[in-house]
């Protein structure tokens, strides 16, 4: 559109100034351009317009002249030109003219300020901090990745490291095992020539046969089980936690060392509190190592020494959310010397001694996120008391 001027419009309304201008411009569906740089600023695209600067300062030259004297008609003026072509930023963005477009020497004004030249220091300084907080935050992921693949490799370490010290606890146990296992092949033995015996005969009581074979099949599955629990223990399995009832499989650990104990005379108690919650999380095989490896302790203890009373007892008990164990046994005890020591890797006074076990039975209850003591009785003996948090 072109915009010469309106002043008064077919519905003989009278317009002041630029308002008709502004109002048009409002609601125009294209560009609009004008001559007259007056109306520049209002709606209008921009061009080679008269420059009303020019024109005021030609204007008062003339009127000068003439208040001096001089004739208006000797007062001779060379024709007004375009003024040096401007454009409105805001009227270019708003119709789509690219900038490239314009002619030369084009000036283009109400240019409004990026976001940048507007808050320089503020968008330095909030995309220095996200940078910084970035940074941060990529440092502490690689971190936790860091640690958790530290924790996996020790877990894997522990597991390997308790599996060759559950081979060692199990050695100590063989005798035990051997006997464990031989009573239920004697009794086999015996039962099976019975039946011989009774087989040859002219009548056969059947009845008995009967009872025999059920004895056989008795013993049998005795064995087997022996098998199992051994190789249970000796499996090497990744650390795991499961829900699992701690007075079982404390119980079972007792079955291990029973006959151990009774080759050395030394008289072996458990207690669990019967009617009593002790489930907690964590990985049956290691937490039976931690009873294994701590009463083969308490009998090396005992065995070391010459005494009447050969006792080692395992104690259970639920205090508010946590399990306790508790190790005593009628030995030596253990120096004051070395109480703060006991659970350091390689600390031993055994001339056979590794030093390893009560170090892994220490990690291992760490890792149930449980605790563990050493003190020695008020009667004599050693106490270890082990606490580990309740399922649930
Ligand atoms: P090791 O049995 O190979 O010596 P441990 O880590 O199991 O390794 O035990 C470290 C040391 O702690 C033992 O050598 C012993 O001095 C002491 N100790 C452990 N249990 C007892 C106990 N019940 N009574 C006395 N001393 C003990």
């Amino acid at each position: 559109m072109f915009w010469g001027l309106m002043s008064v419009d077919a519905a003989g309304v009278v317009h002041d100034g630029e308002s008709a201008l502004r109002r048009l411009s409002a609601v125009a569906n294209a560009p609009i351009f004008c001559f007259e740089e007056s109306f520049f600023g209002h709606g209008i695209v921009g061009g080679p317009m008269h420059s009303v600067a020019e024109l005021g300062e030609k204007t008062a030259g003339a009127a000068i002249r003439i208040l001096g004297g001089e004739k208006p008609a000797d007062v001779k003026m060379e024709p007004i030109a375009y003024a040096a072509p401007k454009y409105d930023w805001r009227e270019l963005q708003r119709w789509g003219i690219s900038e490239s477009n314009l002619q030369q020497g084009s000036e283009v004004v109400f240019r409004e300020p990026s976001i940048w030249e507007k808050y320089r220091w503020q968008v330095a300084l909030v995309a220095a901090v996200i940078l910084i907080q970035t940074g941060l935050i990529s440092g502490l992921l690689h971190e936790r990745r860091a640690r958790r693949l530290a924790e996996v490799e020790s877990r894997q370490r522990l597991a390997e490291l308790a599996h060759v010290n559950r081979y060692s606890a199990v050695g100590e146990l063989t005798a035990s095992i051997a006997h464990e296992l031989n009573q239920p092949l004697g009794s086999i033995l015996t039962n099976a020539e019975t039946a011989e015996l009774m087989l040859k005969g002219a009548s056969p009581d059947l009845r008995e046969m009967r009872e025999i074979l059920a004895d056989i099949r008795r013993d049998d599955q005795r064995a087997s089980e022996v098998i199992r629990r051994l190789r249970s223990m000796l499996r090497k399995a990744p650390f795991e936690l499961r829900d699992i009832d701690l007075s079982v499989a404390v119980r079972e650990v007792m079955g291990f060392v029973r006959d151990l104990a009774a080759g050395r005379n030394i008289q072996l108690s458990f207690y669990a509190p019967p009617d009593t919650d002790l489930h907690v999380k964590g990985d049956p095989i290691q937490l039976q190592q931690v009873m294994l490896n701590l009463i083969l302790n308490a009998l090396d203890a005992i065995s070391e020494v010459q005494t009447d009373k050969r006792e080692v007892s395992v104690i259970m008990s639920r205090s508010a959310n946590h399990a306790e164990i508790r190790v005593g046994d009628t030995g030596p005890g253990i120096a004051v010397a070395d109480l703060k020591t006991i659970f350091d890797p390689f600390f031993t006074t055994k001339p056979e001694g590794m030093g390893m076990g009560l170090a892994i039975v220490r990690t291992i209850v760490e890792a149930h996120h449980g605790t563990i003591s050493a003190e020695n009785q008020p009667f004599g003996g050693a106490l270890f008391t082990v606490r580990l948090p309740l399922a649930g």
